[in-house]
């Protein structure tokens, strides 16, 4: 952990098991639950001092009768065991709400490791079934935003210190109408009771939000009064005299955020994924894809890698590409379970040899990689390559036990497969401009309207060069050439993609797909002969170890990935190009400059190189969440190196720095 900075350590909460087989936590000296009927004490505290089932209720009629969707979100500040997200998760599904979704945010500085966490839940037979689908995805490692997609609700588990977790959050409109107060006792836990964490409460509440606890400090109430909440002491739980509610400002109003309809330019991964997540916040999306089909593009590969890029330093950039990559593979399993694993997801591993980073300053198995969790990365000597391989390999390794593979084709038509998405292929997208103050208007080569929209999403890669306002976004193609390999006697047993300057994709019908190429500066789209022989050359000893013939005939794909300057995908709202002219009045974010300004409703998920499969899940979700004013899965560090104003403020400070 020598690499770590404050900000990325976590350390797994210490317990000791008291003799009914409940939780303790001797470092705050208290329990995470009530042992007098803990579950009925979240009831009452939680979920039924804040009035949930009657609230939920009520705005979903109010929503059935608009025709619209919105979402209530919940944050809860210490996660422990999940008892409360469980009953709170079971009392939702007896909702029977039809256009709400609940959003449950919960942090927690020191998780329960995966195996304590069931442990302590086998205290509650009756949430065995919401358990279970938690333990599925939870994670008991890496400090930041987690996003769990669970069936029928989004968790986000913040790991780390509570007041930081909240105060990162990126989206501008996010606001959270209830509160769990549900810290150790404040007077062993002050930190979680603080002014300043209770100041970050008031700022994300809007009026109507409200607030529960079990705790009746009276410094808490003191200072909840002063921020604005209205505060009552109600009757405690149990033998308990009191406990608290409070509701913020006087007005009482739930807010709808969702907008109604959305259309997204481009049917590849980036924007099969952000219609996806658009259509399931109950946005009506219209996809514009100017090839005849879904995924022609670069994700029309038979097999597409999930795999991470690796850091040597534990900094923001190590952070998004760990929780992309964590999300990505959450989310893809979630597809699966849904679709009966028509996606083709397989998380069969990721083993890439020493020789991949020869070319590369990046270094291989040699380097310190314990800012990685065990269960994420391992790093492999020879011997150890060669036994997970499951064949000869004379190098050392990195092998990424949760990556895999997919058909990236079959993940975008099902990601667009929704009664509240519909896909229009053959139309091209030639100009998209301002009409009026709302909304922008979008036509085709020759000047024929195609559609008007209040939002628009440009997810058609380095093509959004074509367009007036992203023309000027770094973006440009690569090339890469994939190569279908005949698969071998010896080559059909490797169950997991092996990677040298290339990789190698498990036998699919016959065949492995070996690659790809880089090449730039071309937009040849032919199959090159030279290309295809360097991808077997260049997967090094995998191709005689598995007995490959490397004269295989030329047969393959070719894909044009979009890049951008700094080799990071770009995802979020767009800059006003002609900034500081403020032309369309459009909105700021929290941290932008007061000369900065974000054409409104438009927004870009571009540039993922090739490692959209990593990418591409998080940043639709941080994209939709931003839209819909809802919590982004990306803390502000991380949303800021993908911010596409990135390049312009980077142009600002390179204008403005004094002459050398
Ligand atoms: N709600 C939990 C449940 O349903 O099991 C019980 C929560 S327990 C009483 C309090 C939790 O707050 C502990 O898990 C503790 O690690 C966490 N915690 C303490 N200080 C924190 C901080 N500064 N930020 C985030 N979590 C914190």
């Amino acid at each position: 952990m020598a690499r770590m900075t404050k900000h990325t350590e976590l350390h797994n909460a210490r317990l000791s098991w008291q003799d009914d087989g409940a939780p303790y936590s001797p470092d705050y000296d208290d329990v995470y639950f009530s042992r007098e009927g803990g579950l009925a004490e979240t009831h009452y505290v939680f979920l039924q001092a804040n009035d949930l089932m009657a609230r939920w209720q009520a705005l979903d009629a109010e929503l059935v009768a608009s025709d619209r969707h919105a979402v209530f979100t919940i944050a809860e500040l210490g996660f422990g065991t999940g008892l409360n997200f469980l009953s709170c998760w079971r009392l939702w599904l007896h909702s029977g709400c039809r256009r709400l979704r609940l959003h449950y945010i919960s942090c927690e500085k020191h998780p329960l490791t995966h195996e304590a966490l069931g442990k302590a839940l086998l205290q509650w037979p009756e949430l065995a079934r919401w358990r279970d689908q938690l333990l599925r995805f939870y994670p008991d490692h890496t400090a930041g935003y987690h996003r769990l997609p669970l069936p029928d609700v989004t968790l986000d588990l913040y790991y780390g210190d509570a007041l930081e977790l909240l105060r990162q959050q990126s989206s501008p409109g996010a606001k959270i109408d209830a509160w769990f107060l549900d810290g150790f006792t404040p007077a062993h836990n002050p930190e979680l009771w603080s002014d300043e964490i209770l100041a970050t409460i008031a700022a994300l509440s809007h009026g109507g939000s409200t607030l529960s606890s079990y705790s009746v400090t009276g410094r808490v109430v003191r200072e909840l009064r002063a921020l604005g909440f209205e505060v009552e002491k109600r009757k405690g739980f149990g033998h308990k005299r009191q406990m608290l509610f409070a509701r913020f400002g006087s007005e009482f109003r739930e807010e709808i955020r969702t907008p109604s309809s959305a259309v997204v330019i481009g049917a590849g991964l980036a924007g099969a994924m952000l219609a996806r997540s658009l259509a399931r916040r109950g946005v009506h999306v219209t996809v514009l894809e100017q090839l005849p089909e879904v995924a022609g593009g670069a994700s029309g590969n038979r097999q597409a890698v999930v795999q991470m890029r690796l850091n040597r330093q534990a900094d923001a950039l190590w952070q998004l590409n760990l929780h992309s990559y964590l999300y990505a593979l959450r989310c893809y399993q979630a597809l699966a379970d849904e679709s009966g694993n028509a996606l083709n997801w397989h998380a069969c591993g990721v083993l890439t040899l020493d020789s991949a980073y020869t070319h590369t300053r990046k270094g291989g198995s040699s380097q310190d990689y314990s800012h990685y969790p065990e269960s994420v990365l391992q790093q492999l000597s020879t011997e150890m390559t060669s036994a997970v391989g499951g064949i000869q390999l004379q190098e050392a390794g990195i092998y990424l036990p949760g990556g895999g593979w997919l058909n990236p084709a079959a993940c975008c038509r099902l990601c667009l497969e929704h009664p509240l998405i519909s896909v229009r292929t053959g139309v091209k997208v030639a100009k998209l401009e301002r009409a009026g103050s709302e909304q922008w208007q979008l036509s085709e080569p020759g000047g024929a309207l195609i559609t008007r929209s209040e939002l628009v999403f440009i997810a058609n890669s380095y093509a959004a060069n074509d367009l007036e306002p992203t023309e000027n976004l770094p973006l440009a193609p690569l090339r890469g050439q994939v190569s279908h390999v005949p698969s071998t006697s010896d080559s059909e047993s490797i169950n997991m993609v092996l990677c040298s300057e290339r990789y190698l994709a498990p036998a699919h019908q016959g065949l492995h797909c070996v690659g790809a190429s880089y090449v730039k500066n071309t937009d040849d789209a032919q199959l090159s002969l030279s290309e295809h022989e360097e991808n077997l050359q260049k997967l090094g000893a995998i191709t005689s170890g598995l007995n490959l013939d490397p004269k295989t005939p030329l047969a393959g794909r070719v894909g044009f990935r979009g890049t951008s300057r700094d080799y990071l995908p770009m995802a979020g709202s767009v800059p006003d190009p002609e900034q500081p002219a403020h032309r369309y009045g459009g909105a700021q974010h929290f941290h932008d400059s007061p000369e900065e300004t974000r054409l409104p409703g438009l927004y870009i998920s571009a540039g993922h190189g090739s490692h959209g499969t990593v990418s591409c899940p998080i940043l639709a979700e941080h994209l939709a969440s931003l839209a819909c004013g809802e919590p982004s899965p990306l803390p502000q560090p991380l949303a800021e190196l993908v911010d596409p104003i990135r390049f312009q403020r980077r142009g600002r400070r390179r204008s403005t720095s004094p002459e050398q």
